[in-house]
This record gives C-alpha cells, structure tokens and sequence, in this order.
C-alpha cells in the first residue's frame, strides 16, 4: 500500500486540465508530470515519450478532468458523528438542542474517529486542504484532530475555536495559552498542519479577546476564522450589544484584513461588502448549509463583483450532512441563481475558482498584482461578454485558445510563473494551479460516466454533473491518497465500524435517542 502511494514520479496524461490564467478558467487537453512534492512540468497535447519512460506511475485521465486540488474552505470534523441528528432546525435551535450538548459529550477518542472519518470523507469527495473550525476546545481532543489529519496525510488549518462569553466560554488567559501550546505542537508551515484563530462568532467573542487573540494569530501569520452573519438574529444580539453590525464590529476592533476568513457572511449590506473588499478579507460561501439551517442566501455575485475572494465550504455534517464539495458548488451556482434571479449570477468557471484557489494569500497575490482588476472584473469581463458568446464561455473558450497559449512548451517550462513566484508560505507555494513548481496537490474527477458525457465543458460537468463519487484520484504534496476512487491510508471498513460503536455510545452517553 505505502509504495503504491509514494512514488518518486508520476505522469497524469490525456485528461482535461482546469486552470486560472489570472483572468479566466482555461480547459486544455493534455499532460503533466509530479516529481516529488513539485509539479515538474505541464503541457498540451500528448506527453512526451521521454517522460512517460521515466515515471514511476502513469495515470491515464482520458475523459477526466485534472484541477489543481480541491479546498474545502469550512468544515467541524466533531460533526461527522452527528450527521442526520438535528435535521430540520434553525440555526439557534440547532445548535443549542443537539450540537452543543452532543459535542459536549465527546471524548477525545470520539474526535479522533469522527475527525478521521470525515477526513477520509473529505478526500473521497476530491479535498486536498481543508479549514477545520475546532469547536471542542480541551488539549486532548485539539490532538486527536490533528493527529488524525497527520494519519491521513490531508492538509488541514486547524481553527481553534474560542468563545469568551456565554455557554462553554474559556478565560482570555487560558485561550491564549491554549493557543500558544497548538503553535507550539502543531504549527509548522512545512508540514500538512497549520493553526488559525477561530473565534465562534461575534456575539459569542468580547471586545478585548478578539483584539488580543487576533493580534496574537497576526504575531504568527496565522489567520482568523470566524463565523460571521450566519443568521438574522445573530446580527440582531449584536446591534443590541453594541450598535454594530458584525462586519463593523471586526472593522472597528482593527479585526479585519487580509488574514480574515469570514464564514457565511449571509446577513451583510452593501456598506459591509465595500469594508471587506478595502480589508482584502476572504470569504467561505457554504450554501448547502445556509439553505438546511434556512440562514438566507449570502449575496455571493456582489462580492465577487467586489473583488472579494470567496472560498466554498462544505461547514460540519451537522448542516450538510456531508462532505461532498462538489455537491456543494451545484448548489452554490443554483442558490445564486435562485436568490438573484439572474440565470449568470454564478457560473461554473466562478464555481471552479472557488473550490480549487489557494488561501486568503494566493488570493491576495492575484489581486494585488491585478491592480484594481482584482477577480470580479475577469469574471465581469466574462458576463459582459456573455451575450455574444453564451454561458459556456468559460469551457469552450479556453479549450479553443489552447493551442496558442504557449504550453507547447510546458516540458520544460509550464505555463506559469509560478516556480519562482509562488505565493504562500514554502511548503504550500502555488497552492491551487496546475503551474511547474507549484506544490502537487491534483483531484482528478471521472466524468466517464453516463451522467456527465457528452462533455462539451469540463467545468459545466464538474459543477452541474458530477459528484464526489466521481473523484478517481487524489494526490497530496506528490503522495497518491486517493487511486482509482479507493483510499490508499486508511481501512475504510474498520474505521467505519470503530465510528459506528462510538457514535451509538456517545448517544447515549449525552441523552440523545
Ligand atoms: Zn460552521
């Protein structure tokens, strides 16, 4: 098993390769090589001889598309035991009936399964990276989670929840402590592990404790995670605590800027919008939740028109009730159809983009070096064009461009800049495309199916048609964890069994019929 998942080389051929140009979505036919951890080389057309003969695996993609992996933008690993559990409520009933108890009432062996199997599920459904919103605070189950990440080979951010005011609120000094052994255990930019802050929400964090920990996050790099707008009332407690509305309340602490992650954002107006675009804050749309908990529909083409960088999230199988991030970009395109009534608001080009971009960094490198163009206007570009040339554009456009796009040349060369410019940190430089030196993180989707073919545009297939059961491989930082839609890591079968006992004990251990 570890030899089929570590290869020294591998060569993805004849698929259909998804990228950004820095403007639009790009659709190619062709090749492309891992050595190590690296993308070595990308290309149209046929791979070359010399390096089909010098890779250790070859992956024929023919029918399928090749993006670079997939980000799952928000998610609460506690609650893949708790799926199907609360169906059916409103935010503030949901969570006060059934998620805090039930999470309550879990031991850290009980975090470490649920956080495995949803890990294992996330992979499934074609996840590279992930943003985990720790919300049970205790040392024991912080570890569980991420030794179960370090287990499966994900990357995951680790966002360890806080909450100073009311139920399961922790002192300042301890939460800073807290935070401060998770830097010190887990922390490394290097490794598959990262930390945020994760403050639960506004009306759950007091003044000075989100002043304090987002400094102390900041003193790391490290960003903030925040739920935020989520539901009306939620806005509703914090007018009435201090007059301000949640994005007000992060602007005016000093709170808000290019390291914050704002989950939801469902409730905002327009003046809200325009103080997260100055921020250069990044935002994680879960529509499939926002449409269970019936929280609203978070005004999505605004902020792309905006420039904001948005981020899909799956949120916790407690209001999902699970994993598939593919499911959950149909759901985005239809949500932002429905809600607008404009058949464009959301189109699969914009959708891709949105499961496949790197963090809050990549994003921020995109629209510094736009200028004042920033993604909104690409994607602007697009509509505006749209009446001449249809809704496809995206697909169809960039498969017809590719054969004077210069990646003739890829052997050698790729068809970016990203080798020496790269984005983030090291151990994740050009994370989200498919450019020689960029970090080899791939989700190759099957869409050989009678469901997808015929396939006019990959994108379209991707977001309209396939599912995660469709995800055929997945390659993290040059490991193959997913091969031929079977996980490499993990004994499926026992770990599902380990999770059913534990799941029926701790129902009953929290009183839950
Ligand atoms: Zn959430």
């Amino acid at each position: 098993m570890a030899n089929q998942r570590t290869v020294s080389s591998i060569l993805i051929e004849n698929g259909t390769l998804l990228f950004h140009d820095g403007q639009r979505l790009i659709e190619q036919v062709g090749w492309l090589a891992v050595e190590g951890d690296r993308i070595a080389a990308v290309g149209a057309g046929e791979a070359p001889d010399e390096r089909r003969a010098r890779a250790g695996r070859v992956i024929n993609a023919r029918h399928m598309a090749v993006l670079p992996g997939l980000v799952n933008g928000h998610t609460h690993l506690s609650q893949t035991f708790l799926r199907g559990l609360a169906d059916d409520r409103p935010l503030l009933r949901w969570l006060r009936e059934v998620m805090w108890p039930a999470q309550a009432a879990m031991t850290p062996e009980d975090m470490y399964l649920a956080a495995k199997l949803g890990l294992v599920e996330n992979l499934r459904c074609g996840v590279t990276w992930l943003v985990q919103h720790h919300k049970l605070p205790g040392r024991e189950h912080v570890d569980a989670a991420c030794r179960a990440a370090a287990e499966v080979g994900i990357r995951m951010t680790l966002a360890r929840g806080w909450v100073d005011l009311g139920p399961a609120a922790e002192p300042l000094d301890a939460i800073l402590a807290e935070m401060q052994w998770l830097y010190e255990t887990w922390h490394n930019p290097q490794s598959p592990i990262t930390l945020a802050s994760g403050p639960l929400a506004p009306w759950r964090c007091s003044d000075d404790a989100m002043r304090e920990i987002t400094a102390l996050a900041r003193s790391w790099g490290a960003p903030t995670h925040i739920h935020v707008a989520e539901a009306q009332d939620e806005v509703e407690m914090m007018l009435a605590r201090c007059g301000k509305r949640h994005i007000e309340w992060l602007a005016d602490l000093g709170c808000l800027g290019p390291d914050t992650e704002l989950v939801h954002a469902v409730h905002v107006t327009d003046a809200e919008l325009d103080l997260i675009a100055a921020s250069g804050a990044t935002v994680v749309h879960c529509p499939t939740s926002n449409m269970y908990l019936a929280s609203g529909a978070a005004p999505v083409r605004k902020m792309l028109d905006r420039g904001i960088p948005v981020r899909l999230g799956t949120d916790g199988s407690g209001s999902n009730n699970s994993q598939d991030l593919l499911e959950c970009a149909k759901i985005a395109a239809l949500l932002a159809k429905h809600a607008t009534g404009d058949a464009q608001a959301l189109l699969p080009g914009d959708v891709v983009g949105m499961v496949t971009r790197g963090r809050g960094d990549a994003e921020r490198g995109r629209r510094g070096d736009a200028g004042t163009r920033g993604r909104g206007d690409a994607e602007r570009g697009r509509r505006g064009d749209a009446g001449t040339r249809g809704h496809g554009d995206a697909g169809t456009r960039g498969r017809g461009d590719a054969g004077t796009r210069g990646h003739g040349d890829a052997g050698t060369r790729g068809h970016g800049d990203a080798g020496t410019r790269g984005h983030g940190d090291a151990g994740t430089r050009g994370r989200g495309e498919l450019v020689a030196g960029a970090v080899a993180d791939i989700t190759i989707v099957d869409l050989n199916n009678p469901r997808c073919q015929p396939v006019h545009s990959a994108a379209s297939a991707l977001v309209y048609n396939a599912s995660g059961a469709d995800v055929h491989t997945v390659i993290v930082g040059g490991e193959i964890l997913v091969d031929g839609g079977r996980v490499t890591v993990v004994d499926e079968e026992a770990l599902m069994e380990q999770c059913r006992l534990a799941a029926a004990a701790l129902m009953k251990r929290a009183g839950i019929e």
